[in-house]
């Protein structure tokens, strides 16, 4: 008999009752910390008190109003994003999948209204993740992702990750209209783009009247030590996506576009019921608040550095277990000898959660403000689990 949840999710033999900064608790009392935050959405760990603060004095004033009418926290999150970022200008989402259907529409629209509709090809990459609608796993390619859902939503060109010149020549196509790119993957195993790939990226956008999109879904939010991951090249994008982090937990996403990539997005184009809802940008302001501040920054950057070098070591103590450490700032990978679902599996015994990407890599994705011992502990726990794969 199929399960009353449809059964799309292999789920750990774990449930959680409630958190308290990098850790969850199960009702037995047992504590795991907590290294995927919800996979980068708990960016300021569980029960923030400043985000359950946002969301209850919310909730007891209005919970939601329709996009008919002006939403005050939607506007003064928009004014803090177009404030802290390239955009000037931001459309409301509830998920990083609905971000990507709108940064897609917004491509395809620009280039419509400038009189360029041929150009509706989007270039996208391999082992990229873009979310789980049409044109999500159009985007993204995989055939784990698209097998059985044809037929696929045209217009997608999927090129290697790190091919320079099937890149150049694709671009040169005159039907090309966008590309779309994660500045560090995730999904895909915590592969970021080198800076000076980002930077030829958008010389070629320009060259070309390509527009940028960037993926920020995952990256964004502070995760790699700059409010956005981009902002390490120095290069900006076109369109940008965003959802996880921005929500601190609460569904949220949007997308943070120029005013010329958005001049085809007019009254009536597009539209959300929940998007930018009362609660959510109560809760995205508080967010931003904490987050789009240098300090917070300089101290993502300072924790970064540490367990970096801490995974270091356990590398270095663990090499038939582990092979690397990869990522940027507290978006980090474990790229594993033994498989990292193991690894997964084996940390639940040791009372830490990490989440398996492809690659064979171990994601480590931490509360930005997880703090100095619970970097130390998280690392001890991670040494135990790998002395138990060793024995095994
Ligand atoms: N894009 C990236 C880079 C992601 O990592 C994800 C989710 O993991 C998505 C898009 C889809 O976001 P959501 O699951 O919120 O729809």
């Amino acid at each position: 008999m199929i399960p009353s949840v449809l059964p799309t999710y292999n789920r750990a033999p774990l449930s959680f009752v409630s958190g308290e900064g990098s850790w969850l608790v199960e009702a037995s009392g047992r504590r795991y910390l907590d290294l995927g935050a919800g996979i980068a959405v708990n960016a300021l760990g569980h029960a923030h008190p400043d985000l359950v603060a946002a969301l209850t004095t919310q909730a007891n004033a209005l919970w939601h109003v329709s996009n008919l009418y002006n939403i005050p926290a939607q506007q003064e999150l928009a004014d803090r994003l177009v404030a802290a970022t390239f955009a000037d200008t931001v459309f409301f989402t509830n998920s990083g999948t609905e971000s990507c259907e709108l940064a897609v529409k917004m491509a395809r629209k620009y280039h419509y209204e400038k009189g360029q509709s041929e150009r509706t090809t989007i270039i996208a990459f391999e082992g990229s993740f873009h979310g789980r609608s049409s044109a999500g796993i159009a985007a993204a390619g995989s055939e784990k992702m698209t097998k059985g859902f044809g037929p696929l939503l045209p217009g997608f060109k999927h090129l290697k990750w790190g091919d320079h010149d099937a890149l150049t020549a694709a671009a040169a196509e005159a039907d090309v209209g966008a590309i779309l790119i994660e500045p560090v993957q995730g999904e895909g195993g915590i592969r970021p783009l080198p800076d000076q790939c980002l930077k030829g990226l958008r010389d070629l956008c320009d060259q070309h009247g390509i527009l940028l999109i960037l993926d920020e879904v995952q990256c964004g939010m502070g995760r790699t030590g700059k409010l956005f991951a981009h902002e390490w090249s120095g290069v900006t994008p076109d369109i940008m996506m965003v959802a996880k982090g921005i929500g601190g937990g609460f569904p949220l996403g949007a997308v943070l576009a120029t005013e010329n990539a958005a001049s085809g997005m007019t009254a009536g184009t597009h539209g959300s019921t929940y998007g930018g809802n009362p609660l959510a940008c109560a809760v995205g302001n508080a967010v931003m608040k904490a987050i789009a501040d240098d300090a917070f920054l300089a101290e993502v950057n300072r924790k970064a550095a540490l367990l970096r070098q801490k995974l270091e070591g356990l590398v270095a103590a663990h090499p038939d277990v582990f092979e690397g450490v990869r990522g940027s700032g507290l978006m980090l990978g474990l790229k594993c000898k033994v498989t990292n679902t193991d690894v997964v599996k084996a940390g639940y015994d040791a009372g830490v959660l990490t989440v398996p990407a492809g690659d064979n890599v171990l994601r480590l994705l931490p509360a930005l403000n997880i703090t100095d011992e619970d970097i130390s502990e998280a690392v001890t726990r991670l040494d135990t689990t790998a002395t138990k794969l060793e024995q095994a």
